[in-house]
């Protein structure tokens, strides 16, 4: 989008308080992440934004709310999103088609050194908790030419990491065939092609749902500019819950996949996403996916504390649970997904890793404080005499507190 206003020819500023218009793509995917959006619009109209732009999945659910906030000119839907600014100044959507290839770095704040490239939107299936299917539509894939022209450009702007997302990245190619060969397409096809036609230095996967992938797709891996981090949301550990979440997986294949990912690369990162209260949940569930959870190792991932949202299926179930046990279940699989992201870390004490640097904050004497991901995405810390930003280099790793890694950059003459 912020290209596409600047083809148009306008400008994009660093924060609210400078703008005449402001575009803000809200979230849907918990209640907190709705009450957050509605904020960041009346936060925005204060600061003195007459013209707010509400898209995404928040506006696309609550439309008439969504323009009843304060200073809210127009509601963008999802099937719109792509056209916002084309529909927005009256401009054929073939316009943008002219615009240079090259990805100018935005100012400020979203100046990134990982460029996110959204090959996927949408979903087919049903989770009984999510709103995507409701939000986002059908899933639909963007064409690999089109990713790979997108990819190009953002190389050309001097980013050194690119991530492919989706709303359901795994299902990406189920919408297209090719000529090469019968049915349709998968993802590895598309990662192939993009080491085999790019530079790209690093190259990330984003969020992966377990039952797209089979223990083939690690091959992949044989490239090493396919970083060793997988995530594969679990939701829960538990048979019975997963069934009645509508999840197409099992404790076993998920146990499978995990394996089958770890023999390919054995210090591979697997963070996960899980959720916390599912409606029904007995105390006896609780204590199975507790248990998987802990069998797992995971490097890291997310606790959600279940929220019904309106329209799914979990919001109609028999047996919601109480926001206190939600909240407690959440603090305790919080607890073991960090002490198991706390001995992951701690396996790389005293070894050297590629660190691409992110941020950059000048601390007077020290010098500068860098800040950046390594391959395996642990975020590390290190001084510098000089920034260093959108650089890689070799850290020597020296410990780790609080989510955080800290090291020395070698090779620094
Ligand atoms: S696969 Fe993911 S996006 Fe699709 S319905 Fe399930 S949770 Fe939602």
């Amino acid at each position: 989008m912020a290209r596409q206003f600047r083809a148009a020819g306008h400008e994009i500023v660093t924060s609210a308080d400078l703008a005449d218009m402001a575009v803000v793509n809200t979230c849907a995917v918990t209640n907190e992440a709705a009450a957050d959006s509605r904020a960041k619009i009346r936060k925005i109209g204060r600061a003195g934004v007459n013209e707010i732009i509400a898209t995404g999945c928040w506006s696309t659910l609550q439309p008439q709310q969504a323009g009843e906030l304060p200073n809210v000119l127009r509601v963008v839907t999802n099937d719109r999103k792509d056209q916002l600014v084309a529909d927005l100044f009256d401009l054929p959507g073939e316009a943008f088609d002219l615009e240079p290839i090259a990805r100018e770095p935005l100012p400020g704040l979203h100046r990134r050194t990982r460029a996110f490239i959204k090959v996927q939107d949408g979903c087919d299936n049903h989770c009984t908790f999510c709103v995507t299917t409701i939000a986002r539509g059908e899933g639909r894939s963007r064409t690999v030419a089109d990713v790979i022209l997108d990819i190009q450009s953002a190389l050309m702007g001097g980013t050194k990491e690119i991530v492919l997302t989706g709303v359901h990245l795994g299902s990406w190619g189920q919408d297209l065939s090719t000529s090469l060969k019968a049915g349709s397409m998968h993802l590895r096809d598309l990662v192939k092609t993009i080491l085999r036609e790019t530079d790209v230095p690093r190259l990330r996967l984003s969020s992966l749902e377990p039952w797209d992938l089979d223990a083939d797709f690690f091959s992949l891996w044989g490239d090493e500019r396919l970083l060793p981090h997988l995530h594969l949301p679990l939701q829960s550990g538990c048979e019975s819950t997963l069934r009645r979440m509508a999840r197409k997986t099992t404790p076993q294949s998920f146990r499978e996949l995990v394996s089958a990912a770890r023999e390919v690369m054995p210090e591979v990162a697997i963070t996960t996403d899980i959720i916390a209260g599912f409606p029904g949940e007995t105390e006896a569930e609780f204590a199975e996916s507790l248990e998987f959870l802990r069998e797992m190792n995971f490097a890291g991932g997310h606790v959600f504390t279940y929220s019904p949202r309106p329209g799914t299926g979990a919001a109609r179930m028999k047996g919601q649970l109480k926001p206190e046990i939600r909240k407690k279940r959440n603090h305790i699989l919080h607890d073991v997904l960090e002490a198991s992201a706390s001995a992951y870390r701690q396996t790389f004490v005293g070894r050297t890793m590629s660190v691409l640097w992110e941020s950059t904050s000048e601390m007077g004497e020290w010098g500068w404080q860098m800040e950046g991901l390594t391959e395996n995405y642990l975020r590390v810390n290190a001084f510098t005499p000089s920034p260093r930003w959108n650089e890689i280099d070799p850290v020597k790793i020296s410990g780790h507190e609080r989510g955080s890694m800290s090291g020395v950059i070698l090779n620094m003459g």
